[in-house]
C-alpha cells in the first residue's frame, strides 16, 4: 500500500481532520492529528450541524460510526420554522416531518458539534490526537516535511494534510489563492439553559431551528442537545466591521444596543437572545475560496475541508464537504489504483475542487437571497418546493 511506512500528519482536529484520521487509521495507516485546542474538553461552540446522506453520513458509515451517530443525533432538531422579524410564522414542518428517516436524501439529522467530535475522538486509538499543538510553519526535509508548533518540539512527517480550517497556515505552501470576503458578517451567540433564560424563544423553537428574515437581515438558530441555543445574527457589513463597529464583544449592553440599532424593526422577543447570551459574542466575517477547480497535485501535501474551500454556511454544506473530502482522500490514499501518493492526491483534488465549487456557488447564491429585500419570499419558495 502507498502509505506503508509513511508518517501522516493531519494538522487540525476539526470534523474534517478527525474523520480522515479515523478512516485512515481504520486502514492501518500511521496517522497523528495535531490540534491547537488545549485538550479534548475544549468547548465546541456553534449551533448543531445537519449531516447529509451522500456526504457526512456516508463518511460516518464508512468509518463504522453510523450506530454511534444514531445514538447521539438530535431527533426533531431538523424541524424548522421560517418567520419574519415579528416572529410571525410563515412555514413550519414540525407536524409533517417524521422523526427518523435514515436513507431518505431529504432527511438531514442534526447533531451537536461537540457530540460529533466526541464520536470521532472515541473511534481513534488513544494518543492519536496531540493537543495544544499550534502549527506555525514548516519546511521540506528529505522526502517529507518538518513541522513547527508553538512552544513544542518540531516533528517530521512524510505526508501532511492541512485540516486547520478557514485560516489555514498551510494553505500558502500549496497555493497563493486566498479566500475573499463575501460582504456578510455573522455575530454568534449562545444562550445556556434557554428554557429558563429565554422561555419565549425556547417555546417557539420547540427543539428545532428558526430562520427569521426581515429588512435584509436575519437571525438563525438551533436547539442544542443540552438545552442551550446557538444563534447567529447575519447581516451585510464592511469587511472590517469586527473592528470598525468598535463593539466590545464581552459587553452585553453594548452588543444589545448595537442589535436594537441594527435591527430596528425587529420585535423585542429577539432582544432576549442578546440579553441572555453567554459572553463573549463571536463575530464571524464570512469568507469563500474562489472556485478555481484547482488540482495542485503535490507529492506529499494537500488540504481538505475549510482549509481547501471555505464557503458561506448558507447551504449547510461546509461540514458535509469536509467529511466527504476525508472519505474520498482516505480512499484515494489507500487505493491500489494509483502508482504514487502524488497521483492519489491529484485525483482526490480534481474531484474535490469541482464538487466544492458547486457547493460554494450554491452557498453564495443562498447568502445573497437570504440577505435580499425578498429573503422571506425566497426562503418560503425554497422550502415549500421540497
Ligand atoms: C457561523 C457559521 C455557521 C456554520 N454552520 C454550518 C452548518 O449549519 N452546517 C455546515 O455543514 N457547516 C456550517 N458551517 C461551516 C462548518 O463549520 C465548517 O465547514 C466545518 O467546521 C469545516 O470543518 P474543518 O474540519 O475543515 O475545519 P474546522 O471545523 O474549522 O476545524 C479546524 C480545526 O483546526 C484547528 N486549528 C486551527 N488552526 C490551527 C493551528 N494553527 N494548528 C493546529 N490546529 C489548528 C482548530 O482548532 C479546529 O479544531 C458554519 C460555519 C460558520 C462560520
Amino acid at each position: 500500500m502507498l502509505l506503508a511506512n509513511k508518517k501522516i500528519a493531519i494538522v487540525g482536529g476539526g470534523t474534517g481532520g478527525l474523520t480522515l484520521a479515523t478512516l485512515l487509521q481504520g486502514r492501518g495507516a500511521d496517522v497523528q492529528v495535531y490540534e491547537r485546542d488545549l485538550n479534548k474538553f475544549a468547548r465546541v461552540q456553534g449551533s448543531p450541524l445537519d449531516l447529509h446522506e451522500e456526504s457526512g453520513l456516508a463518511a460516518l458509515a464508512k468509518a463504522g460510526l453510523l450506530i454511534a451517530f444514531k445514538e447521539n443525533y438530535l431527533p426533531g432538531a431538523d424541524r424548522k420554522l421560517i418567520v419574519d422579524e415579528h416572529a410571525k410564522i410563515f412555514f413550519s414542518d414540525h407536524e409533517s416531518k417524521v422523526e427518523e428517516n435514515f436513507g431518505n436524501p431529504y432527511f438531514r439529522p442534526e447533531i451537536d458539534r461537540g457530540a460529533l467530535r466526541k464520536i470521532l475522538l472515541d473511534a481513534l486509538a488513544p494518543d492519536t490526537v496531540v493537543w495544544d499543538c499550534n502549527f506555525q510553519h514548516m519546511e521540506q526535509a528529505g522526502q517529507g516535511w518538518l513541522l513547527h508548533f508553538k512552544d513544542r518540539e518540531s516533528l517530521y512527517a512524510d505526508i501532511v494534510i492541512a485540516a486547520e480550517g478557514a485560516n489555514s497556515k498551510i494553505r500558502p505552501y500549496i497555493t497563493s489563492t486566498k479566500p475573499f470576503y463575501t460582504g456578510i458578517c455573522m455575530l454568534e451567540g449562545n444562550v445556556y439553559d434557554a428554557k429558563t433564560n429565554t422561555p419565549q424563544i425556547h417555546a417557539l423553537l420547540n427543539g428545532g431551528k428558526i430562520m427569521a428574515f426581515g429588512n435584509e437581515r436575519n437571525i438563525l438558530m438551533g436547539q442544542k442537545g443540552n438545552g442551550d441555543i446557538g444563534f447567529y445574527a447575519s447581516f451585510k457589513a464592511d469587511e472590517d466591521w469586527v473592528t470598525s463597529s468598535r463593539l466590545d464583544y464581552n459587553d452585553r449592553q453594548e452588543v444589545l444596543a448595537w442589535f436594537k440599532q441594527a435591527y430596528p424593526t425587529w420585535s423585542d422577543i429577539w432582544a432576549t437572545l442578546f440579553e441572555h447570551a453567554a459572553l463573549p459574542f463571536i463575530p464571524r466575517p464570512i469568507y469563500c475560496m474562489p472556485a478555481n477547480n484547482a488540482n495542485y497535485g503535490l507529492p506529499n501535501l494537500t488540504m481538505l475541508g475549510d482549509a481547501a474551500h471555505v464557503m458561506p454556511p448558507f447551504a449547510g454544506e461546509g461540514v458535509n464537504m469536509a467529511m466527504l473530502d476525508a472519505l474520498e482522500l482516505s480512499e484515494a490514499l489507500t487505493s491500489s489504483d494509483y502508482e504514487s501518493i502524488q497521483a492519489a492526491i491529484a485525483s482526490f483534488e480534481q474531484k474535490m475542487y469541482s464538487r466544492a465549487a458547486l457547493a460554494a456557488q450554491e452557498s453564495l447564491d443562498n447568502g445573497e437571497r437570504m440577505h435580499s429585500p425578498q429573503a422571506l419570499a425566497h426562503m418560503l419558495a425554497l422550502f415549500t418546493s421540497h
